[in-house]
């Protein structure tokens, strides 16, 4: 209204009469860019209502949602949404992040979404901080990985990217390692043994069942069926120390053996032949079900244990496996509330949790380097991997790091990307000539 008031109305209705033809050009103009101001005061306007509208005292969060919001718009986005990775060559390591989407729940309750994936190797964590005065700001962290997959991502798109390539590892005779990393809640389980609908899993859609696939079809190409080569399955579960087998009825405690040629063996594992993929379908689906059974929530023993899925291959007359394909749903790596907790189980646990995730840290590092001091005996996990990371560049591992998007998982959300990072620096400047 402002601006309609600095109108010269005398002057306007009577211009072409009385002012020469340049002038009314003129005049012309000043009422074009008057519009033009008009025009940006009202879209200003309209931002700020729509801004007011969010101001909703049922949403705490409404400044935090809105300064994302303005961040956002000014990227520019281009997310990864080809099928097939780039570029042949798989890396020995590689370092991946997925993006759930907000959850029912999470909408409802008008979390707010604080990351970003503006494109196919970079992620942004906006943190929601204040000034001494205690005005909100954000701050920005930056973070860059092998891929970045937005909450439109789906499982198959993720296993291109990250399982699918190893797949080859195992058929040349190698260990394939992939593992999913990252808070409870945040996807490991939903991304390896399949999508959720509701407490029900689908597990044709996981990277287990995904891997198994495409291990058939390799395994039906004359080079291998004409050797006779096959494949079992073992399914088993890292809970504190202990290893049970998910592929027996209660799934018993198994004892981790080291022999003199420092061979790890988990005694009486089941190694189940399968020949096709229902009948690993099968085996995935009992497993799952030990896994969770006597549990009323899907997460809560589950969350403490890391549950691995191989697939060997063997050659006639060879009782070692002469390759091997492991999947593991880590622990949730969240141990805050844990170090405080009254029942000293938990506390164990808990410590047990994060001693194996920082000596899996270090037997990638030691890897990356082709190191031949590998400190596997730092947890029952890495041990029972051990093979995953010796023999130098035949192995090849991948780390998925998965993230929640919401507010109140900023800090386990910032904790997990530095694990990620550090694992992705480490190589980086092993690369570096200087
Ligand atoms: P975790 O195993 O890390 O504890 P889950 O895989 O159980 O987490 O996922 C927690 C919830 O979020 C589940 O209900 C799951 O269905 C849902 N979820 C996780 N990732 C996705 C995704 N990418 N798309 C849709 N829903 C997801
Ligand atoms: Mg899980």
């Amino acid at each position: 209204s402002i601006l309609v008031l600095n109108t010269p109305v005398n002057q306007s209705n009577t211009s072409a009469a009385l002012f020469p033809r340049s002038s009314v050009v003129r005049e012309v103009e000043r009422l074009k860019e008057q519009r033009e101001r008009r025009r940006a005061l009202q879209d200003e306007q309209r931002r700020q209502r729509s801004a007011l509208k969010s101001k909703d005292p049922n949403n705490p969060n409404w400044e935090v949602a809105l300064m994302v919001r303005t961040y956002r718009d000014q990227l520019q986005l281009n997310p990864l949404r080809f099928l097939s990775p780039r570029g042949a060559r798989v890396q020995q390591i590689t370092v991946c992040v997925r993006k759930r989407p907000m959850s029912r729940r999470e909408l409802q309750g008008k979390a707010v979404d604080i990351i970003s994936v503006p494109n196919r190797d970079s992620l942004i964590v906006h943190e929601l901080r204040h000034k001494v005065d205690l005005t909100k700001f954000l701050e920005h962290h930056k973070f860059r990985f092998d891929y970045t997959f937005d909450e439109a991502c789906g499982n198959t798109l993720v296993y291109e990217h990250t399982a699918r390539p190893l797949i080859r590892t195992m058929f040349e005779g190698g260990n394939a390692t992939c593992f999913a990393y990252g808070q409870t809640g945040s996807g490991k389980t939903h991304t390896m043994g399949g999508e959720f609908c509701g407490k029900v899993q689908d597990c044709t859609t996981g990277i287990y069942a995904l891997a198994a696939r495409d291990v058939f079809s390799e395994l039906a190409k004359p080079k291998y069926r004409d050797q006779g080569a096959s494949v079992t399955c073992s399914y088993f579960e890292i809970y504190g120390s202990k290893v049970f087998d998910l592929l027996l009825p209660e799934k018993p405690m198994l004892r981790v053996l080291e022999d003199g040629r420092q061979q790890v063996v988990i005694v009486g594992l089941t190694q189940m032949p399968v020949t096709k993929v229902e009948e690993v379908l099968g085996i995935i689906e009992q497993g799952n079900r030990e896994r969770t059974s006597g549990q009323t929530s899907v997460n809560i023993k589950s969350s403490r244990s890391h549950a691995v899925f191989q697939m060997s291959l063997f050659l006639p007359g060879k009782c070692e496996a002469c390759g091997k394909c492991s999947f593991v749903d880590l622990a949730g790596n969240e141990r805050g509330a844990d170090t405080q907790s009254a029942n000293l189980q938990t506390r164990r646990e808990g410590a047990e949790i994060n001693k194996s995730l920082l000596a899996l840290k270090e037997c990638i590092r030691a890897l990356s380097r082709h190191s031949s001091h590998l400190p596997f005996r730092g947890s029952k996990l890495t041990q029972v991997l051990r093979d995953s990371f010796i023999g130098g560049e035949q192995n090849k591992t991948c780390m998925i790091a998965m993230i929640s998007p919401g507010l109140s998982s900023v800090e386990n959300t910032l904790n997990t990307l530095r694990y990620a990072d550090r694992v992705k620096e480490l190589i980086a400047k092993e690369d570096d000539p200087g």
